[in-house]
């Protein structure tokens, strides 16, 4: 039987069931203690400000803001390192980070020192040439949160501006810290409502005495909003909401109003609406404005979320806003609608370019739907929306209204559909990079479907009630795996993909596939190459004319975070985060053709790798993990028992521990339970007895005979996956659903 992993796509409803041998630690990483910061740092440390971001181009040695300057195009001019002698590249010095959960960073380098976040929201300042800590910051984000965030506990960075470090906590804090010592200035709670579960993964940015920072959520029922704080200060400048909220109220902004508008029926406040900016927000100093990139609805299936029709405004749009008031100049939206998880939430680049003749400034962004858009940043003008990986849900987009045209075949509101791109989108979070000499943007793709069906309560009530507690997407995720086998014959083969692609012809200059679709961020520099880090563990240089690889080394880990370059006394370094997991949490173990991951093959430990030419370090070859399933004690409960354990697992326990109860790696496999975890297992699932190490408990959803039912069915997917890799099965049983 074919797979039900590389089905799935995915995102992440809420963590259950953390066995006692679980490797997650959330201890300090194990490295040498420095001396105290004031004795090795010069007193200009972390410096930045507007100028010097603006004047990048002075300092290419550094790499000052999340995308490296305020255009955010990822693209290095260092050459020290290039095409005739990156066979030389080689470990500079690692760093084991502590944690077997994703890192998702980008690293601040500025001054010799490297800023930068692993999970857990934890920040370090390491000395960027020798890998020395210069200090750390545990914000202590409680072990609960891990329940909250629907795609693994992971942080995308830190802003360093003005002699201070920028950071969202997980639990929604906006953190200053004093960039010199480490020391807290002051901080913020971001979140309006604590009983929903906001969060924060994305970086905050800096601009014009201001902090930026949004939060996600909408799987789990928000409401999204961005707010600007004082950098001195953290006193609030402004925020705006980027979906109208309950219609008795006023609305808190004239954009509001206009909102809407356009939402119709339904009680979409109720349920949250959704709208998160988790991820991008860029500041344009050409216009003095600053883009929200806007998530996806909550729920997802718009039928459930405005009946009545309607846009949704902003749910997946690129929202432009004045910097210092924070009103809206323009707005494209890039998935009227939307209905499929298509957040527009993905990294916005800043260009000059010339289209049709004309020189523009535009906005580049690859968002989840699968079309590339050229924007002018002046009026949010419509230039190009060429397809950049296949795309099922819609033909094209109509370049005279700017509107994607439907296919309808694929409407999903009576009879589930297999649709591409699916949740984790054709393109995710993972940074893309700008060649704007080459005319071409590097970007890690995938072809990745899923299958959509309406949720069985509202198919069989008509009604939808928000779960406080898991996730409210209004599509079927307790049964998907009974979707999945009914369907499997007209499944899509899951891909992944590392492209050079024109975005105004929408034509790939070269292709590289990749054998697993979810992998890392990319690197191009002015040396001729294209730097990516893949799910197999594999760090490669391609060559950024033709994709051909000039230089792999294994990291034993796979990526997900995008690699930097900076350079010091003369030295030019690359370096990577490795451990993924992320949103991919849930599609767990893939099936062939897809790939084994690294991270499955031998343990996510997430290390920073730093590289230069004739580096002399030697990282240490890992033990493959153990895979072998031990013998399950079965209980004589009916297939109906396990069919309801396998419902709740879909509903409460797959997004984290994975789909059909087979992780990918990173979280703990829970058929791999020690007899130890299967006699706590109700006080891990409802009381938390593991709650310091993320697996929160479940008793405000799960009653006794709930997390029976779950276990019971955990053992049974543990025995027929152990008699079919004993040889005793030819096929394994998937579903008990009928
Ligand atoms: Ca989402």
């Amino acid at each position: 039987m074919r797979a039900l992993i590389w089905l799935v796509a995915a995102v992440a409803v809420a963590a259950l069931i953390y066995f006692l041998s679980t490797r997650e630690t959330q201890e300090t990483p194990q490295t040498q203690e420095s001396e105290p910061a004031v004795e090795i740092l010069a007193p200009s440390i972390g410096l930045i400000d507007d100028a010097r971001i603006n004047n990048a181009a002075s300092e290419p040695g550094n790499w000052l803001a999340y995308g490296r300057t305020y255009e955010e195009q990822r693209f290095s001019p260092l050459t020290q390192i290039n095409r005739d002698n990156v066979a030389d590249l080689s470990l500079a010095w690692y760093r084991d980070m502590g944690t077997n959960r994703a890192q998702e960073a980008t690293p601040i380098v500025v001054d010799g020192i490297m800023f930068f976040t692993s999970s857990w929201s934890r920040v370090f300042a390491i000395t960027a040439a020798t890998g020395e800590e210069v200090w750390s910051y545990d914000p202590k984000v409680p072990g609960e949160y891990g329940r909250r965030a629907c795609c693994d506990v992971v942080n995308r960075g830190v802003a360093v501006y003005n002699g201070r470090v920028y950071f969202g906590s997980l639990d929604g804090r906006l953190i200053a810290l004093d960039a010199a010592t480490g020391e807290e200035v002051w901080q913020v709670n971001t979140i309006i409502d604590p009983d929903r579960f906001y969060t924060i993964t994305g970086a905050p940015r800096a601009a014009k005495g201001k902090i930026f920072i949004g939060n996600g959520g909408a799987e789990f029922g928000v409401r999204g909003y961005v707010t600007a704080y004082d950098a001195e200060t953290g006193d609030q400048v402004w925020r705006f909401y980027t979906v109208p909220g309950d219609p008795s109220l006023p609305f808190e902004h004239p954009e509001m109003e206009m909102a809407a508008d356009t939402w119709k029926g339904g009680e979409w406040w109720e349920i949250g609406g959704g709208g998160t900016v988790w991820n991008s927000i860029v500041y344009d100093p050409d216009f003095d404005q600053v883009y929200l990139g806007v998530g996806n609805g909550s729920p997802w299936t718009r039928v459930i979320r405005s009946p009545g029709g309607g846009d949704n405004l902003f749910l997946s749009s690129i929202v432009a806003l004045d910097v210092d008031t924070g009103s809206m100049n323009w707005y494209y939206q890039t998935t009227p609608g939307d209905n499929w998880d298509y957040t527009a939430v993905q990294d916005m680049a800043l260009a000059d370019m010339e289209v049709d003749g004309v020189m523009r400034k535009v906005l580049l962004q690859a968002p989840k739907n699968g079309f590339f858009y050229v924007i002018d940043r002046e009026n949010g003008e419509l230039l190009r929306a060429n397809p950049f990986a296949t795309v099922t849900w819609a033909s094209h987009i109509d370049m005279e209204t700017g509107r994607p045209v439907e296919n309808p075949d694929l409407d999903f509101s009576e009879d589930e559909k297999w649709v591409l791109p699916g949740p984790l989108g054709a393109h995710n979070w993972q940074a893309m990079s700008v060649d704007v000499d080459a005319g071409v943007v590097y970007l890690p793709a995938q072809d990745n479907p899923f299958i959509y069906g309406m949720s069985d309560e509202w198919k069989q009530t008509g009604v939808y009630k928000r779960n406080p507690g898991a996730f409210n997407l209004g599509v079927e995720l307790g049964g998907l795996a009974q979707l999945v086998v009914n369907n499997i014959d007209s499944q899509p083969t899951p891909k992944g993909y590392l492209k050079a692609f024109d975005p105004l012809t929408g034509d790939d200059k070269w292709v590289v596939e990749i054998p697993h679709y979810w992998n890392g961020g990319v690197l191009g520099t002015a040396g001729g190459l294209v730097f990516h880090g893949d799910a197999l563990g594999h760090l490669t240089a391609y060559d950024k004319d033709n994709g051909e690889a000039l230089w792999q080394f294994n990291t034993y880990t796979s990526m997900l975070a995008p690699p930097i370059t900076f350079e010091i006394d003369g030295v030019q370094y690359v370096s990577i985060l490795t451990g993924s997991g992320g949103g991919d949490l849930f599609a767990g173990e893939p099936m062939p053709p897809v790939a084994i991951p690294a991270s499955l093959t031998y343990g996510n430990f997430g290390k920073m790798l730093v590289f230069k030419l004739g580096g002399e370090a030697e990282l240490p070859i890992p033990n493959a993990v153990s895979r072998t399933i031990p013998e399950q004690t079965l209980s004589s409960v009916g297939d109906e028992e396990i069919a309801r354990g396998e419902r709740l697992y879909g509903a409460y326990c797959s997004v984290c521990h994975g789909l059909v109860a087979r992780s990918g790696g990173v979280i703990a496999d829970l058929r791999h339970m020690s007899e130890g975890s299967h006699v706590a297992f109700n006080q891990i699932v409802l009381e938390g007895l593991l709650s310091a190490q993320g697996m929160a408990a479940f008793s405000d959803s799960l009653a006794e005979e709930d997390a029976d039912s779950i276990h019971e069915y955990v053992r049974r997917r543990a025995h027929e996956d152990r008699e079919l890799a004993m040889g005793k099965k030819e096929a394994a049983r998937l579903t008990w659903l009928q």
